[in-house]
């Protein structure tokens, strides 16, 4: 967007021609976003987002494994780290899980009243990784540790989900547990490491848009500010996840649409994870510039898509009666 040029980082205010600009994708690259302006945000300040920011965001199991899916990176492991983010709530426990395919999966570990819950589908795996890294077992010999082995997993195959069972020479209590549908999962709501990224989407694209209005507006700007820095939603922004898959909208999705009550944003990620930011309301008189430079007869909203698979970027308005209209904002 090479056409709007700010003189100042619309983050630390401080003046283009002292601190020098970096280009600055709104959505990250890391993630197929496409669209970018090298006049919004100093070096620093990028920099500072870029770590702060769109790191954590690729370390949410959600993004990386669809990221994956979507060709955009090739080895999910190099972005997967120990500390899983996604709690499950299995049999009455909070345990750690993983996503996989879309699947969510417990991962093997002791939980409260001692027992251990073993995902299914690599039962076998877990309990020989156990039985190898238990130093009480070291006066078995391999071959006495695998025979062990095979008898646990005969009886394992034999009960049922929720059973017990239990191996004296080994000395493990086994859960059996249970994968997929039948395990309800909650991110943490708390930490959301997308909030950061879907508020900072937000304001990048508000001070695109609606320039001083925003910069000056009383609410909006300061609770964006703050809900940024905190890394949760504060003074009257609300953000909540939207269950509905949206999987006929484009890969990368926003909306904003504004009124004399409130600001909307709508933003979905992979046409899959969906946001959905309530605000304050903004002095509109920024659209009224836009209505009268588009020769529009009413303007409430923009909608811009991103598609990466045929580098497809689309900036649109959004008239009174939700019509999309084409708007003379560019995007590169
Ligand atoms: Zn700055």
């Amino acid at each position: 967007m090479d056409h709007i040029k700010f003189k100042y980082c619309v983050w630390c205010f401080k003046d283009i021609s002292k601190v020098g600009f970096s280009r600055e994708h709104i959505i990250p690259s890391s993630i197929g976003g496409l669209i970018y302006s090298d006049h919004i945000l100093c070096t620093k300040c990028n920099n500072d987002f870029g770590t702060e920011i769109d790191s954590n965001a690729l370390k949410h199991r959600e993004i990386i494994e669809l990221a994956h899916e979507f060709g955009l990176i090739s080895d999910t492991s190099k972005y997967l780290t120990k500390s899983h983010d996604i709690n499950i709530e299995a049999e009455g426990n909070t345990i750690k899980g993983y996503l996989k395919n879309g699947k969510v999966y417990p991962i093997p570990q002791q939980v409260s009243d001692d027992h251990i819950i073993v995902p299914d589908d690599i039962t076998k795996e877990t309990i020989t990784k156990l039985v190898k890294r238990d130093n009480r077992l070291k006066h078995l010999s391999d071959s006495e540790k695998e025979n062990e082995i095979e008898i646990l997993l005969k009886k394992y195959a034999e009960i049922a989900h929720g059973n017990f069972i239990h191996s004296k020479k080994l000395g493990l209590l086994l859960k059996k547990g249970i994968t997929g549908d039948k395990i309800n999962f909650r991110s943490k709501s708390v930490n959301d490491p997308l909030v950061p990224l879907v508020l900072k989407i937000f304001y990048e694209w508000l001070s695109i848009i609606a320039y001083d209005d925003f910069f000056r507006s009383e609410k909006i700007f300061p609770a964006l500010r703050e809900s940024i820095l905190s890394k949760e939603a504060k003074s009257g922004i609300s953000v909540i996840r939207l269950e509905e898959k949206r999987d006929k909208r484009s890969f990368h999705c926003v909306i904003i649409e504004f009124d004399a009550n409130s600001t909307i944003c709508l933003i979905s990620l992979f046409s899959k994870i969906t946001y959905q930011v309530f605000a304050p309301p903004l002095e509109l008189s920024f659209l009224d510039f836009h209505r009268k430079a588009n020769k529009l007869d009413s303007l409430c909203g923009i909608h811009i898509e991103e598609n990466f698979h045929d580098s497809k970027k689309t900036i649109l308005f959004i008239d009174d009666s939700g019509k999309r209209i084409n708007s003379n904002i560019e995007a590169n």
